[in-house]
């Protein structure tokens, strides 16, 4: 065998996998007897029974040990034995400690037992999890405990409590109790101001409909791609010569082996009480989309935490590998989870929706200006909410278009506001057509017919009767954005409330004095968040730029807006965070993108000298084998003969010295992040090493692009896009 054969059979690794995954057919999917409805929730714990301890109900402890008592029944007759807090760390996903529900019984055998306290209350290890420092300086463990507001499910053998994580001294080390505690505040300011317009309102409910997008590779193909498998993005790879331009994947029939996944999924969804709604292919190969009903935001949240961990285990028997990552691919769309999100009263009126009559209409155009209001009050930090070393090309870096939070409100909407400034305040804001075709001076539709003029490039889009918050990332926990979109909503109803108290005690009617209040903050906000035009252009960095608007593009330094001083007035006012919890966040924030962004760049390092490197190297031997072969055979004009194989051999050379030499420049930007103690300044130097890395890549992706396909070791774009 000579060298070269030895080198090509190396190569191969690549071509195996390639071929195993294009074999591969769909795998029969498990749907249990009867309709959807049948088995809808039937892992979900009696949900109603638990309705009576919504929040702030205090449960007794004889009452918590009847519901662990039942709740235990229930588990074990589903085949559950094991019983789990679930919570949401400030690690992305979830976590569980798992127990067997089984004790000694003192006599040699065992007894099922699960009390009220157990079931309350639980202290996992929880020392390896973030904390900001809080626990070190205090206490070593936390607690979890059970959110009655969420229902109990079973996933596999595990019984599954919903609970929050807090640390002893209080503080909050996860999603779900900030989160909480913002719904609570919107519920809080928003009532006062809906009983000006109907008394009998005691609740307002934030809604929250995700859309989960994804990619899926085949998992032999995954397997053969150590970046991916490390860092859940491709850290290099050459864009193929077809991905999304032709839109084929959005508009095609979804892959027999990924409708065989998606079944799977929505009938795990289904048993799990989650309303699965839609699935489609979305813009690029192999990405895809699944959405559910809206729901109440604190449980569609954990909904959400719960199907992607489905989705993770269901993908396996599937023979893929799911990836939430916002930008698994370079050059081609990245993943978001659009939040839509809306409010509306116990009485079942819609609050960004047009009402039923002048009233109502006012009612919407009040809660739709402020929450306007509230994001122009804090883009910056709204946009440090979904801010991560993954999102970051979504945001802002390298490719992505620029990081900057405006609103879109459409042509309509923007038409009534325009509008209402010019008429004076007690103009009614009539139905359209309700009386007649122009007779109103401001009308709206009942129904939003131009729901469709939407403008994809725009962050916060109304989408007829919601806002539609479509910069979080796909992987993200939908409760870092809803926790502060709600705080800044909150804050800003209450002032609003506050404003229209006052001129109705001078005298004004309700109407005229919501106008009034209004007029103000609708101008302010046509000047300034509210913006129709194309989000991703250049001239829109500079026009927001001038408009006041945060144009911080760096990951680092947008996590600074949540000790802003704005921002800690907002949170501590509205009772969700405290500065010391601010701090600990923004520690962790760092931490995890100087982590995330570290091991990037350590594999890349690796790769470029373990794999590419000599991946070029092969390469050029090859063609210098065949120069020596034609110097041999025709010494006189081997030169001409071997002109292209000289020229690809310099080209090759050119590029090999610049992988080394940017590798080199990439290991010493990751070793200085890593010699910084202090968690901000590492993350600013990890981001260095971030662009150092870009570059990398431009030249690996260049060695790519002309090397000998037979040695390439890496699965390509076009396999890991397209094979499915
Ligand atoms: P599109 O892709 O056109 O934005 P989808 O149907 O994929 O629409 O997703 C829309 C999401 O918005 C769904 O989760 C849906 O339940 C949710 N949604 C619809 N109305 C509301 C509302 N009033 N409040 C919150 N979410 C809503
Ligand atoms: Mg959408």
């Amino acid at each position: 065998m000579s060298r070269i054969d030895f080198q090509v059979i190396m190569g191969h690794l690549r071509f195996d996998v390639v071929q195993g995954a294009f074999k591969k057919k769909a795998v029969g999917t498990e749907t249990p007897a009867g309709k959807p409805s049948d088995y809808f929730g039937s892992l979900v714990f009696g949900r109603n029974k638990l309705k009576k301890f919504d929040d702030g109900v205090h449960l007794d402890p004889a009452t918590a040990d009847k519901v662990a008592e039942e709740m235990k029944v229930w588990a074990l007759e589903h085949g559950a034995t094991h019983v789990t807090h679930w919570f949401q760390p400030l690690t992305d996903g979830t976590a569980e400690k798992h127990d067997a529900f089984i004790n000694p019984d003192g006599e040699g055998g065992v007894i099922e037992q699960f009390d009220g306290k157990s079931l309350v209350q639980q202290e996992p290890d929880a020392s390896s999890f973030p904390n900001g420092g809080i626990r070190a300086t205090f206490e070593a463990r936390g607690y979890t405990a059970w959110d009655p507001t969420s229902p109990v499910f079973i996933q596999d053998d595990t019984l599954c409590i919903p609970s929050v994580f807090i640390s002893y001294t209080g503080e909050a080390l996860d999603y779900k109790t900030p989160l909480k505690k913002a719904l609570k505040a919107l519920n809080d300011a928003a009532v006062p101001l809906c009983r000006l317009f109907d008394p009998k309102v005691k609740r307002v409910y934030s809604y929250l409909g995700w859309e989960q997008e994804y990619f899926l590779v085949d998992e032999d193909l995954y397997a053969a791609r150590p970046d991916l498998m490390l860092t859940g993005r491709t850290l290099m790879g050459h864009s193929s010569s077809k991905n999304q331009q032709l839109s084929d994947h959005y508009f095609g029939a979804i892959p027999s082996r990924v409708a065989a996944f998606m079944k799977d999924v929505e009938t795990a969804g289904y048993k799990l009480g989650i309303p699965l709604k839609t699935r489609h292919n979305e813009v690029a190969p192999n990405q895809f989309e699944m959405a559910p009903v809206f729901e109440e935001a604190n449980l569609s949240n954990d909904h959400n935490q719960m199907i992607m961990n489905v989705m993770t285990k269901i993908a396996r028997k599937h023979g893929f590998v799911v990836l939430f990552h916002e930008k698994p691919f370079e050059g081609i769309n990245g993943s978001g989870k659009h939040n839509n999100w809306s409010m509306g009263t116990d009485t079942g009126v819609q609050l960004l929706a047009p009402g039923k009559d002048a009233k109502g209409n006012l009612q919407f155009v009040a809660f739709f200006v402020n929450v306007l209001a509230a994001v122009q009050r804090h883009n910056g930090l709204l946009k440090a909410s979904v801010a991560s070393a993954g999102n970051a090309h979504r945001l802002g870096a390298h490719e992505a278009p620029p990081a900057i939070i405006s609103a879109f409100l459409g042509k309509t909407m923007t038409e009534v506001l325009g509008k209402l400034l010019e008429v004076p305040s007690d103009t009614p804001i009539e139905i359209a057509g309700k009386k007649g075709r122009g007779v109103g001076l401001v009308e709206i539709p009942q129904i939003f017919v131009d729901n469709t003029d939407r403008n994809r490039t725009s962050p916060f889009a109304f989408t007829g009767n919601r806002f539609e918050f479509r910069a979080v990332g796909s992987s993200a926990n939908c409760a870092g954005a809803l926790t502060v979109l709600s705080a800044a909503v909150a804050q800003q109803l209450k002032e609003f409330k506050t404003s229209v108290d006052k001129a109705m005690a001078d005298g004004a009617h309700l109407e005229t004095a919501v106008m009034d209040c209004l007029k103000p903050i609708i101008a302010s906000v046509l000047e300034s968040i509210c913006f129709e035009g194309n989000g991703y252009s250049e001239e829109w960095k500079k026009e927001a730029a001038r408009r006041g608007l945060d144009t911080e593009s760096s990951v680092p330094r947008m996590f600074c807006q949540f000790t802003a001083p704005s921002s800690v007035e907002l949170f501590t006012q509205t009772g969700i965070y405290s500065l010391k919890e601010l701090e600990a966040r923004n520690e962790v924030k760092w931490d995890t993108y100087s982590t995330k962004v570290l091991i990037e760049a350590r594999m890349a390092g690796r790769m470029a000298v373990n794999h590419i490197l000599p991946a070029g190297v092969k390469y050029q031997a090859r063609l210098l084998e065949d120069v020596n072969l034609l110097r041999q055979n025709f010494p006189d004009d081997y030169l001409t003969l071997a002109s292209t194989q000289i020229s690809l051999i310099k080209e090759c050379s050119a590029i090999l010295a610049d992988i080394k030499a940017r590798a080199d420049k990439l290991n010493s930007a990751r070793e200085e992040a890593e010699a910084c103690d202090n968690s901000f300044r590492k993350a600013l130097a990890a981001e260095k090493a971030a662009q150092a890395l870009q570059a990398l890549r431009k030249s690996i992706d260049a060695l790519e692009e002309i090397t000998d396909n037979d040695l390439w070791p890496l699965p390509k774009y076009r396999e890991l896009l397209f094979i499915n």
